[in-house]
């Protein structure tokens, strides 16, 4: 049975050929860069697009949810919205899409994130921490009780990482052990040796993330209006080493934060294609794993089970 569940997903697999792609632009790009999926991908991999019917078979093989989380705002002159939700999900995509011997299924994009820092730029749109962990915390917890119990939380967005990581932490003492993680920490050491400008991490609107979407949708960056900017971070380096300060109202004049001028497409597909396969990897090991128990230390004594 288990290799059948596999197999069903792939016999609902629909092709598509390159005829399909607009002059110029590779099939595979286009593939990838779909948001959301206006036409069929690979196989069937969107939660969204699953009938009530398709779920059981899938839950028989030992499944993996990949959930992408991000938001919705302001990227500098030249880049859409979208950004931190669409790599994500594009990654997360690109990943189901190519394990063909356990179902991998993308969970419903969250698109909105915990961003008020970004309100000062047009198309910004954030939710209360509180809501935010709500939320994520809800679909979690849906996405269990319909019976997986692997469930891969994938961040795009820097003010989204704490949240996450104490929704991951919440979320373990109801037996619900997710794995967590930005998706540039996949390749944080390449994104710093590969890099010539921003050094440091994705950045924002800069070098890495206009390279990522100029590879996955590249009709969307305003190239000719491109801005470097630069953060304006308070305090000295020494004081920021220790502390952490929480940012302001976006600290930098025109949105962006690094230098998207050293942005490149083929930049964009080298690291996509690098996070593809470390996360396929991170797939396979999660669904080769037995699922953990909360409860398997040092649970003899059943003082205040509700409390803590
Ligand atoms: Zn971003």
């Amino acid at each position: 049975m288990k290799t059948s569940a596999a197999s069903a997903v792939a016999a609902s697999a629909q092709t598509t050929s390159a005829a399909e792609a607009p002059a110029g632009v590779e099939a595979d790009s286009v593939r990838a860069a779909e948001w959301p999926a206006s036409r069929p991908l690979k196989k069937k991999v969107l939660w969204n697009e699953l009938s009530r019917s398709e779920f059981p078979p899938l839950l028989e093989n030992d499944p993996v949810v990949i959930l992408p989380i991000g938001s919705l705002e302001q990227h500098g002159p030249h880049c859409p919205v979208e950004m931190d939700i669409s790599i994500p999900y594009h990654i997360a995509v690109a990943t189901a899409e190519d394990i063909d011997d356990f179902p991998v299924v993308v969970g419903p994009p969250v698109w909105t994130g915990f961003t008020h820092y970004n309100m000062g730029g047009y198309g910004t749109i954030t939710v209360r921490l509180e809501t935010f962990i709500d939320v994520v915390s809800d679909v979690c917890r849906s996405i269990k009780a319909n019976g997986f119990e692997r469930i891969v939380l994938m961040n795009g967005h820097g003010g989204n990482v704490a949240p996450v990581t104490a929704i991951a932490n919440k979320l373990a003492h109801e037996n619900i052990i997710t794995l967590s993680f930005p998706y540039w920490s996949l390749f944080q050491q390449e994104m710093r040796d590969w890099s010539t400008a921003d050094m440091r991490g994705p950045g924002h609107a800069g070098e890495w993330e206009t390279a990522f979407q100029m590879y996955l949708r590249p009709h969307l960056v305003l190239t000719d209006r491109r801005e470097a900017g630069k953060a304006r971070w308070p305090y000295s380096p020494a004081v920021r080493r220790y502390a952490h300060v929480p940012e302001r109202r976006r600290e930098s004049a025109n949105g962006s934060m690094g230098d998207p001028f050293a942005a490149t497409p083929e930049k964009g597909e080298r690291i996509f294609k690098l996070a593809v396969e470390r996360l396929t990897a991170m797939v396979r090991e999660f669904h080769a794993t037995p699922v953990l128990q909360y409860e398997e230390f040092g649970s003899d004594a059943k003082v205040l089970p509700t409390l803590f």
